[in-house]
């Protein structure tokens, strides 16, 4: 597969200076993100997203075989976006005992699960010692598998629920089996926008404080963003540009994930009821090039459906996700793909755009396909 840019092929003005600071691999601005996110030519933002995409992977394409754990969808902060959360009482709620918790690993384990992806609600029923035993429940019935484990909003609410210091929540948590973070929580940054879809979550500075312990502590984690709600590209831009000093900072991210909203049971509106493919490409792209400092670009089919996902393999993406049995987040949410996807579709997804799939869980570690 080519991986060189050809300058002469990008004739928009400003995506061609874009595109040699890329070649150069100098960091591009704000302002060229803020270009990024807003042109129609996506093609040309394409050949360039995807230039950085090959100099980083080659044509090698991500994916994982891994199971969601939601454990309870009671939550204290009923977000507006959220259509999990459940009060305490309230027709729907739930909590998983650890035992239901070991029979899942168990069932994990007989599927050859390399990764376990754990977030639920912030509930104060549960302390720091059932968290603990879960870990150290699903490590010892599934050693081989990543535990990939809590928000940055949970660890949070753990640290104050408790009593103690968040350095001592997370060094509990590795000491019982957690491997890395999936990166939740983070949404949009702007507090014009946190304030209305989720005012009562930690606010975007707490996010990267939070983060930032877990990258002192070793651990890798993902960042998220929730787009398609009431954000500018202005916002998405201030997003992007604290992840990538964050970044600078401690090297902790190894993947960036935008999520498109979906509003169904959700109280917030959003502009529009799915994300256009223009909207989902432009973003992608953008932080493709944008983010030059975070390795990996996730394209997760089952916010996105699988032909945009595949799709955006070509402007920047490397990782589509996992097959994630057991889903309920955004399923709650009414996002119409299935609540789990096999490892034979994500191959032929991949196959069918004519790159090579790689088996591996959240540390990026090559797995033996099945
Ligand atoms: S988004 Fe997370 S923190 Fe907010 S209500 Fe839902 S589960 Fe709770």
């Amino acid at each position: 597969m080519d991986q060189a840019l050809n300058l002469e092929t990008i004739r928009n003005k400003t995506l061609r200076d874009i595109a040699r600071k890329v070649e150069a691999c100098l960091p591009v601005s704000e302002d060229d993100a803020l270009f990024m996110l807003t042109t129609n030519d996506i093609l040309e933002l394409g050949l360039i997203a995807s230039y950085v995409k090959r100099r980083l992977h080659g044509d090698r394409v991500f994916y994982s075989v891994n199971m969601n754990l939601n454990y309870t969808n009671v939550c204290e902060l009923r977000c507006p976006i959220c259509a999990f959360s459940r009060s305490e009482g309230e027709d729907g709620a739930y909590v998983l005992d650890l035992d239901e918790i070991e029979h899942r690993a168990r069932w994990a384990a007989s599927m050859g699960v390399d990764e376990i992806h754990i977030v639920g609600g912030l509930n104060r029923s549960l302390k720091l010692d059932y968290f603990e035993e879960m870990l150290r429940r699903i490590k010892r019935t599934c050693p081989d598998a990543l535990i990939v484990a809590f928000t940055a909003v949970e660890y949070d609410f753990f640290a104050k629920e408790n009593g103690i210091p968040l350095d001592e929540v997370f060094s509990r948590l590795i000491a019982a089996g957690l491997g890395a973070l999936p990166g939740g929580g983070a949404e949009i940054f702007a507090p014009r926008i946190r304030e209305v879809i989720a005012p009562r979550k930690i606010s975007g500075r707490r996010w990267c404080e939070v983060m930032r312990q877990a990258h002192t502590l070793g651990l890798k984690t993902n960042a998220t963003l929730l787009y398609n709600h009431l954000e500018r590209p202005e916002d998405i831009v201030d997003h992007l540009a604290s992840i990538r000093s964050l970044q600078d900072e401690t090297g902790g991210f190894k993947t960036f994930v935008p999520l498109p909203y979906h509003e169904t049971g959700s109280l917030v509106r959003a502009k529009a009821k799915t994300s256009t493919g223009y909207a989902d490409i432009r973003l992608f792209a953008a932080a493709r090039v944008f983010l030059h400092n975070v390795p990996h670009l996730k394209a997760l089919w089952m916010y996105l459906g699988e032909k945009m996902a595949q799709t955006l393999l070509c402007f920047g993406a490397d990782d589509l996700g996992g097959t994630y049995h057991h889903e309920r987040v955004v399923h709650a949410a009414g996002a119409p793909t299935a609540d789990s996807g096999s490892e034979v579709t994500l191959i032929r997804l991949i196959e069918n755009a004519g790159m090579t799939p790689v088996r591996c869980a959240a540390d990026y570690r090559e797995r033996r396909a099945s």
